[in-house]
């Protein structure tokens, strides 16, 4: 089994998320992605975030129909902020020989060094970086303390870079679809009273509307 992980807060989920999610799904030949919302984001402590129950819903109808996509409450289930090592360590608990995929976009990628733990975020899973407009990456070095980019060696891949860890793991840089999409931009326009239409699913679309959500 290999198997991707999409963590976010997904407030609300977009098509850039779920583009993201296939086309890794396709070219890395996972079995499947499961997407993992964020309980108490760590990173997100500046703003409201909205009640995770309904974070959960609009990612759970997102992903309905698509028989690859799974979704996990695993994060959501515990009262204090996760740790994406120790979601790694609790999938590995239950998942022993699936090889993992940790999925994110170079603007979280570019955060790394201060994640908890993260140096044995390397060694737990392979990471997957996905291109995003806005940002760009040319080497490790520009993310992770010298000493530490110098231990990955550049291999040959034609998914795009690959950066191989000494204990065999990888971290990947591939080019996906670059959509102008944020939920940051959803949120915008929606208290606004712009249209979001082929922005988010149609089900997430309505399920905002339906439950008057990001209006203020
Ligand atoms: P916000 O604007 O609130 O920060 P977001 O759109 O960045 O929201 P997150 O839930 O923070 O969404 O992102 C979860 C993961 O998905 C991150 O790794 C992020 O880089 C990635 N991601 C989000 N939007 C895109 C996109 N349009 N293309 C590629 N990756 C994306
Ligand atoms: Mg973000």
């Amino acid at each position: 089994m290999a198997i991707g992980l999409l963590g976010g807060t997904f407030d609300p989920i977009h098509i850039g998320h779920l583009r993201s999610a296939e086309e890794i799904r396709e070219r890395f030949g996972l079995d499947r992605v499961i997407f993992i919302p964020a309980g108490h984001p760590p990173h997100k402590t500046r703003r409201q975030v909205l009640a995770a129950r309904h974070r959960f819903a609009m990612a759970r109808l997102a992903i309905a129909q698509n028989p690859a996509f799974a979704i996990d409450d695993l994060e959501l289930r515990k009262p204090e902020p996760s740790y994406t090592i120790d979601t790694l360590r609790a999938f590995r608990r239950d998942h022993e020989a699936t090889e993992i995929h940790f999925i994110l976009g170079i603007d979280a990628f570019q955060e790394f060094a201060t994640w908890n733990k993260y140096e044995s975020i390397f060694t737990e899973c392979n990471l997957v970086v996905t291109t995003r407009p806005q940002y760009t990456m040319k080497s490790l070095g520009e993310i992770l303390p010298p000493e530490m980019a110098e231990t990955f060696r550049l291999a040959q891949d034609p998914r795009g870079a690959r950066f191989v860890h000494p204990c065999g793991t990888a971290v990947h840089i591939v080019a996906i679809a670059f959509l102008e999409i944020s939920s940051t931009r959803i949120r915008e326009a929606v208290r606004a009273g712009r249209s979001i239409r082929y922005l988010v699913p149609r089900e997430v679309e309505q399920y905002i509307t339906m439950h008057g959500l990001y209006r203020r």
